[in-house]
């Protein structure tokens, strides 16, 4: 152990030796030297309060940040010692306990400027009749190599974490053993406990059967070519439950040779269903627009069929009320009768392709309403005239009650429709000889309520709610007497709505059937 007078005899060498030191080198003189008897800690505190220090070189000045040695001499163990780590105490602990002669032990200190510095140290201390009264030491600086380290213990934690979190499982297999290693992880997707064992086989007995063949030839193929694989196969729990997985490997040579497989596995069933979810929202994206296409294409061949139709149709009921009219000359009784059933076959069939034309019509997006100020009651005599013969035939009679004129922004013609359709309706499904009201009044100061009330057969409560739906025919005790298309209170409807307006039914089986509709004044 160097004493001061061996250490004046060489100084010149020694002055030398340490300046030129990459190694950081101190000596500590204590002012009130501290009996060894004493305990540990109070050792470590009178250190910390009485140890300054008396001799560094350059290398130990910029380790601290300094320029040069000077400023740093008569400096505490406290200006550099963080006193609360207790790494630092563990290391002074060590220092005491090793007979004060240690060696490279690390110390979390502080530079000039207040950043964290690690150093690794060995010192040796000065005991003089049973108290220390210095310490040599030498340290270098790790500070570096501790942040790396730190970095790495960092980026293994977050691993983990990220290995949990992710629950991906690892697995790793010395090839040609019957070892395998399952982290806890990937038992966990597996579904088995820690303790169970796992083997290769055991592995390929719970891959899915229609992945087992592909699983079996994927590392197969890796092992052969050295490549990573990944792949996504499924695999059966011993509950019978079904997961996804995602499964990488990979082999590890050592002179050239395979000697182990490594991999990962991840559930991934919330990726597959939300795939899954994706592909079914996609064919619905196409199914609907599929849907769409046929049904605008359904609605331009009803409108290009039914306005074929009705060219020839509208001329065979002008020929037809030619001969009835005798124009041609005269007709017989028989021959009169077969032309009115002529006529009348024709008139239906008229119908019907109004009905289909006014539907595709009113389907279109390009249909608009022409709206103008105009007098609804008028609109209704004038539909009820349209009607009159249909009235007259089973001596129906009309009544129009309330209001004489209510001036409303509407489309005449689509308005005249509605009306032609409820007062047909009325009539049809009607017995003779009853009556037919209708009823305008307003409600409020904004709106318009008509009536239209027969004393017809009525609608049963389950079919109020279906006979506007397209192409709904509802039988009942008339309904074989009469013809129809079940497409009338379907545009009728649609009408209504348009003009911002509603439609509601109100009925009693063989008491008869009212319609309201109300419209914005
Ligand atoms: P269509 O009269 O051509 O069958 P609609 O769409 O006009 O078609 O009417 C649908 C159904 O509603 C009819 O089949 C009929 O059963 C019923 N219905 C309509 N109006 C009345 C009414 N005033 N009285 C009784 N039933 C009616």
């Amino acid at each position: 152990m160097p004493n001061t007078d061996q250490q004046d005899q060489s100084k010149e060498r020694y002055q030398a030796f340490i300046q030129n030191s990459s190694e950081g080198i101190w000596r500590f003189e204590i002012d009130e030297p501290i009996p060894v008897s004493l305990t540990p800690s109070i050792q470590i505190k009178r250190m910390y309060q009485h140890a300054y220090l008396a001799e560094t070189n350059i290398a130990l000045a910029r380790m601290y940040g300094f320029k040069s040695v000077k400023p740093m001499i008569g400096m505490k163990v406290s200006d550099f010692l963080i006193e609360s780590d207790p790494q630092n105490r563990a290391y002074l602990e060590a220092f005491i306990a090793s007979g004060y002669n240690l060696s490279q032990v690390e110390s979390h200190e502080r530079d000039k400027h207040g950043n964290d510095k690690y150093f690794l140290n060995s010192l040796i201390g000065v005991v003089e009749d049973g108290k220390l009264v210095r310490a040599w030491g030498t340290q270098h600086d790790v500070t570096d190599q501790k942040a790396a380290g730190q970095a790495l213990q960092l980026s293994e934690e977050r691993l983990k974490l990220a290995l949990q979190a992710s629950s991906m499982g690892l697995w790793e297999w010395e090839i040609g053993s019957s070892e395998l290693y399952w982290s806890p992880e990937l038992r966990k997707i597996y579904g088995l406990s820690l303790s169970e064992p796992v083997s290769f086989e055991m592995y390929m007995s719970m891959v899915h059967p229609e992945d087992r063949e592909m699983a079996g030839s994927i590392a197969e193929n890796s092992m052969k070519t050295g490549e990573t694989y990944q792949f996504e196969h499924r695999i059966v729990h011993h509950d019978g439950s079904i997961h996804w997985l995602l499964g990488t490997g990979r082999v590890i040579h050592e002179n050239g040779k395979p000697v182990r497989m490594i991999g990962t596995s991840m559930n991934i069933d919330s990726v597959k269903q939300a795939q899954e979810l994706k592909a079914a929202n996609t064919e619905l994206k196409t199914e609907r627009a599929e849907l769409l296409a046929l049904n605008r294409a359904k609605d331009e061949f009803i409108a290009l069929a039914s306005h074929q139709l009705r060219t020839p149709a509208t001329a065979v009921k002008q020929y037809i009320s030619l001969l009835i009219n005798e124009i041609a000359g005269p007709v017989s009784a028989d021959q009169l009768q077969y032309l009115q059933i002529a006529f009348n076959s024709n008139e239906r069939q008229l119908r019907i392709i109004n009905d289909l034309l006014k539907t595709a019509q009113i389907d279109s997006s390009l249909y608009t309403l022409k709206k103008e100020k105009s007098d609804l009651v008028s609109i209704i005599r004038s539909a009820c005239e349209d009607v009159e013969t249909a009235f007259e035939m089973r001596e129906q009679k009309v009544v129009i009650k309330g209001l004489d004129k209510a001036v409303l922004n509407i489309d005449v013609a689509e308005m005249k429709l509605v009306f032609v359709n409820l007062f047909e309706n009325a009539s049809k499904y009607s017995y003779p000889k009853t009556t037919i009201t209708v009823d305008v009044r307003k409600s409020g100061a904004k709106k318009l309520e008509i009536r239209v009330k027969d004393q017809g057969v009525g609608i049963s409560k389950q079919d109020r709610t279906r006979i506007f739906d397209k192409f709904t025919r509802v039988d009942n005790e008339l309904s074989d007497t009469v013809s129809g298309t079940g497409l009338g209170l379907y545009w009728v409807e649609r009408i209504i709505m348009l003009h911002d307006g509603s439609i509601t039914v109100e009925s009693e089986r063989g008491k008869g059937t009212t319609f309201k509709i109300c419209l914005p004044l």
